[in-house]
Order: structure tokens, then C-alpha cells, then sequence
């Protein structure tokens, strides 16, 4: 039987381990299997070298020092723990938060629970290219606003927003902010001195590491409190033995960012444009999604009147291509109704009228993509689109419609 191809456009969700980055985890599965605490013994000082090692490679990738980088199990808990962690460490805060409205639920959701704790929270709304405007975050700081937590750069349309700009604001009056950098850190610059952030969420996972590792910054001189009561781990931030191979693999993973992040962007915006061409030449009824420029490098992300995304995904999926779609939209983005936001937010915060909302795709290439990859996409897809377009009774109406006129 014919091997069928497969093209990973799906690094939005994870990205491939790098084989580099695996051969330099192995050996922390077998014969260096110690514990960094265990200073007193030979196996545990060479664990306790590997993990000053990755905390320094990490550290470089952000232009930060090696002492203002913490090891978390991943993004999630990097984001609970700088803005949970934030607002414990200073009970007597201000009370107000400012998130944006296409945050990851990681953040959005304690967004919710600090609001039924009391808690004022403004979710501030992107404009159709899925930016925060710097006058909307101006106009909702108050004396009682106590931190700012903004993403990066958006997984699912791609944005890049202006953090230095952001980050600078919120400063002006004196209040934490935090960076989601998910998407970001491993995959565009995340220089936490260019940027000015005083804390940015790192995960192994999507920048060619293994999961259930990654980082968190906090910038000297900030406090924020453990999530977990334990041992001394991490300074206490994140007590709890250290997963040794994933942050040694995270360690190795951001080296390697550092070393090939040009040489990977360049190959991936050429790759988007091509790509991006192609599907606009090619598909009626497109509409892309995010900043056309302020994106990330391999990001394409689009809808298509007619067609639901679930059932493209699908069918995509069926030719060997991986995408994800995005969630469906959301009429309130007010954050008043959790349940109603948690239907989506994403697409209904970048104008994507609801009706059509489940077309919605995100491509998101890896580093290992190239031409033929986007080629097959490019020759797969159309026929996929015009039979689930032919399949929709909004498409036959359009139809109906346009005729009779
Ligand atoms: N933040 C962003 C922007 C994300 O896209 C994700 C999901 N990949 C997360 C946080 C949570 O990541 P994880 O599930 O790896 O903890």
C-alpha cells in the first residue's frame, strides 16, 4: 500500500521534539537519573549541573538572567503562577485585573473566578487584526488596577501584539504585567528587556521541546507566591522534584531557537506567502483571519463562507493534512456570561460574523515544512471546500438568490 503523505500544519497544538533535543534528554531517562537536590552525592551534583544548564540556555533565549527563570510543568501553570502567584503574593493590591478577550483559558478562566471572588476584571477587545489598542488599555487602567496579563501572540489568528508598548503603559502607573509568550517564546524574538516584561510564560512544546515542561520569568525584585506548599525547589516558586529531562530537553530546544530562529523564519514566511497566495488565488469565499504582517512566521489562519471548519478539519485530516479549527463564536465578549464565552471568543473578538464563525481554520507550519507540503495543501483543498460548500443549505440560498437578482 501507497505510504499517504502527511503534512503537520497543526503547530498551534504542539510541535514535533526536535531529534537533537531528544538525543540530549535520553541519557536523564537512564544513566543520569538523579535528583538536583541531592548535592551531597556525585549523581545528584550532575543533575543538580544539567538544571543550572538548561535554566541558563532558557535564560538566553529571553535575554534574561539565569536566576529569573523558573521551571514549571508547562504554560498553564506558568500562568496560573504569575497571575494567581502575582495576586497572592500582594493581598493588599488593588483589586482589578486587565486581561485582553483572546487570551488562552489558562488565563481567561481565573479572569472568571476572580470575578465571582470579587474581583474587577476588564477583558479589553482586539480590533479586526485580533490587536490590543494601547488607548484601550490606558482608559481602563484605575489607582485600583494591580496587573496586566496580555498574550504574545495568538495561537489560533496568529497576531503578534505591540508587548513593549503594552508593557510600557502599564508601567507608567506602576502595575505588574505578564506576557503569555506561549506561541511565541522559541518561535519569535522574546527578549524580556526589549519587550520590558516584568513576568512571561515559556512552554517546551511549541518551540520543538517535549511537553509537561516549561518556564516562567519573573523579573528580578518581582514576587509572586507558590501555587503549591512543598520543599525548596525552583526557590520554593514551584517546589516539587524538577522533571529533569524535560528541562533538559527545553534547555536544549531553546539553544537550538536561538541558533535557527532566523534561518526558520525566513523559511516559514516565505512558506506563509506562498501558501497565503495560493489559498487566495484558489478559494472563493476566504477571508483570512489576524494581522496580515504582525504574525507569526508559518501562521495562516482563514474561514470560508459555507463551509463548517470541523467538517474541512476532517476531511483534511483524511488526505493526511493537520489543522486545527477554531472554536465557534461567542456573542458575549463582555466576560458577564463564562459559559457564553466559553463557546469562543477569539473569532467573535475579531468581527467574524457568527453565522460563519465555524469555517474557521489555523495552519501553523513547523520548521520541517517545506514547498511540496504546501503544494499538496494547495491541491487538496479546493475540491474539499467546493463539496462541503455544495453540501450547505446557506450556500444554495446564496445561490437562489443571487439568481433571482
Ligand atoms: N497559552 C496559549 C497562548 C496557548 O496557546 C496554550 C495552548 N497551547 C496555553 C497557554 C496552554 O498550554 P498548555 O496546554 O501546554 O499548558
Amino acid at each position: 500500500m501507497e505510504n499517504k503523505k502527511i503534512v503537520f500544519f497543526d503547530a498551534s497544538s504542539t510541535t514535533p521534539v526536535d531529534k537533537r533535543v531528544v538525543e540530549k534528554m535520553l541519557p536523564y531517562f537512564g544513566e543520569k537519573y538523579g535528583n538536583p537536590s541531592s548535592h551531597i552525592h556525585s549523581v545528584g551534583v550532575e543533575a543538580g549541573k544539567a538544571l543550572d544548564d538548561a535554566r541558563g540556555q532558557v535564560a538566553e533565549l529571553i535575554n534574561a538572567r539565569p536566576g529569573e527563570v523558573y521551571f514549571t510543568s508547562g504554560a498553564t501553570e506558568s500562568n496560573n503562577l504569575a497571575v494567581v502567584g502575582y495576586l497572592n503574593a500582594h493581598p493588599d493590591s488593588g483589586k482589578h485585573i486587565i486581561l485582553s478577550e483572546i487570551e488562552h483559558f489558562s488565563i481567561l478562566n481565573i479572569g472568571y473566578k476572580l470575578k465571582r471572588l470579587g474581583y474587577e476584571v476588564d477583558f479589553l477587545p482586539v480590533d479586526n487584526n485580533g490587536l490590543v489598542s494601547s488607548a484601550d488599555l490606558e482608559n481602563a487602567i484605575t489607582p485600583r488596577t494591580s496587573l496586566v496579563s496580555i498574550q504574545h501572540a495568538s495561537s489560533e489568528i496568529g497576531t503578534i501584539q505591540n508587548i513593549k508598548r503594552l508593557a510600557e503603559i502599564a508601567h507608567q502607573s506602576g502595575i505588574f504585567f505578564h506576557t503569555d509568550s506561549t506561541a511565541g517564546a522559541g518561535n519569535i524574538p522574546a527578549d524580556v528587556e526589549d519587550l520590558g516584561v516584568d513576568c512571561m510564560t515559556l512552554s517546551a512544546h511549541n518551540f520543538y521541546g517535549p511537553k509537561g515542561a516549561g518556564a516562567i520569568y519573573l523579573k528580578n525584585g518581582m514576587r509572586v507566591s507558590s501555587l503549591f506548599e512543598g520543599g525548596f525547589q525552583e526557590d520554593g516558586l514551584r517546589p516539587g522534584t524538577e522533571n529533569l529531562p524535560g528541562i533538559v530537553g527545553m534547555g536544549a530546544a531553546s539553544e537550538l531557537a536561538m541558533r535557527e530562529i532566523e534561518s526558520r523564519n525566513k523559511k516559514l514566511v516565505s512558506l506563509r506567502q506562498k501558501f497565503w497566495n495560493g489559498l487566495n488565488d484558489k478559494i472563493e469565499f476566504i477571508h483570512f483571519t489576524g494581522h496580515p504582517e504582525k504574525r507569526l512566521p508559518g501562521h495562516v489562519s482563514f474561514w470560508i463562507e459555507f463551509v463548517e471548519g470541523e467538517s474541512l478539519q476532517l476531511m483534511l485530516s483524511m488526505q493526511g493534512i493537520m489543522a486545527s479549527s477554531g472554536s465557534a463564536c461567542s456573542s458575549n465578549l463582555k466576560g458577564e456570561d463564562e459559559e457564553d464565552l466559553k463557546a469562543s471568543h477569539v473569532l467573535s473578538s475579531v468581527g467574524v460574523p457568527e453565522e460563519f464563525c465555524s469555517g474557521s481554520l489555523t495552519f501553523n507550519m513547523t520548521m520541517d515544512a517545506d514547498e511540496s507540503d504546501v503544494d499538496y495543501v494547495l491541491d487538496k483543498l479546493p475540491p474539499i471546500v467546493e463539496r462541503l460548500m455544495s453540501m450547505s443549505p446557506m450556500y444554495a440560498d446564496y445561490l437562489k438568490k443571487r439568481n433571482d437578482s
